[in-house]
C-alpha cells in the first residue's frame, strides 16, 4: 500500500465514523424544526426532520456508489455489483481507497481516480462542518461586514470561519501582524462602531 492510499483508508473510516454520528441526527428534530412541528397541528411530514444531516447522507452513499461503479469500470472495464442500501454504499466507499489507488497506478491520464479522492476530502470535510467538528480551514474566512478594510495596509478584513456563529466575533486582517506574530485583530465593538459612525448621516452644513 502506498502512503497516499493509507491516507485515503484513514480518511474513509472518518467519513464512515461522520456517517455514523451524522445518520443519528437525522431522527433529532433540529431547533427550527421544533418550532414549526409544535406550530402545526399535524405532524404528518415522514421526511427526515434534519435535512442537512439527511442531504450528507444521500450525497456521501451515492457518490460511493457513483465512484465505485466509474472507478471498476475504468480498471476492470466491468460493472460494480452494489445494492442501494447504506450498508453497499459502505462497502462501496470502504472499497474506495484500493480502487483509486489502482486507477491512479494503472490508467494516470484519467481523472477519475482524482476527483474520487477530491470528493473523499470534501465529503469529510462538510460532516465535520455540520458536526461542529470543523478542523483549521475546514471553513473559509468571509469577507468583514460592511467592506472594512485593514487602517494599517488597507487590505479587506474578514470574519474568521465560524464567526457567524458567534455573538460578537472579531474580525482580522490576514496580512498584518502584531509584536507576537499574531493576526491583528478588531474586537467586535471596534468594527461596528466605525460600521456605525459611516452610518451616521453627516450633519455638519
Ligand atoms: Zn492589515
Amino acid at each position: 500500500m502506498t502512503v497516499e492510499a493509507t491516507d485515503l483508508a484513514v480518511l474513509v473510516e472518518e467519513i464512515v465514523e461522520l456517517h455514523r454520528e451524522l445518520s443519528a441526527e437525522i431522527s433529532q428534530p433540529t431547533r427550527r424544526d421544533v418550532e414549526t412541528h409544535a406550530r402545526s397541528a399535524v405532524s404528518a411530514s415522514p421526511a427526515p426532520w434534519n435535512d442537512e444531516a439527511a442531504g450528507w447522507v444521500l450525497t456521501v452513499e451515492a457518490g460511493a456508489r457513483d465512484h465505485e461503479q466509474m472507478l471498476t469500470r475504468i480498471a476492470f472495464n466491468g460493472p460494480s455489483i452494489r445494492a442501494t442500501t447504506t450498508a453497499g454504499s459502505l462497502l462501496a466507499l470502504r472499497h474506495l481507497p484500493w480502487l483509486i489507488g489502482h486507477v491512479q497506478d494503472a490508467h494516470p491520464a484519467r481523472k477519475a481516480a482524482r476527483h474520487a479522492a477530491n470528493d473523499l476530502a470534501a465529503w469529510a470535510r462538510q460532516g465535520r462542518i455540520l458536526l461542529d467538528q470543523a478542523k483549521p480551514g475546514d471553513e473559509p474566512w468571509t469577507n468583514a461586514p460592511g467592506s472594512l478594510t485593514c487602517p494599517h495596509c488597507d487590505k479587506p478584513l474578514y470574519l474568521p470561519p465560524g464567526a457567524l456563529n458567534q455573538t460578537r466575533p472579531s474580525i482580522y486582517c490576514v496580512s498584518c501582524r502584531d509584536d507576537n506574530g499574531r493576526r491583528i485583530e478588531f474586537d467586535n465593538l471596534t468594527w461596528l462602531g466605525v460600521l456605525n459612525q459611516r452610518d451616521t448621516p453627516n450633519d455638519a452644513a
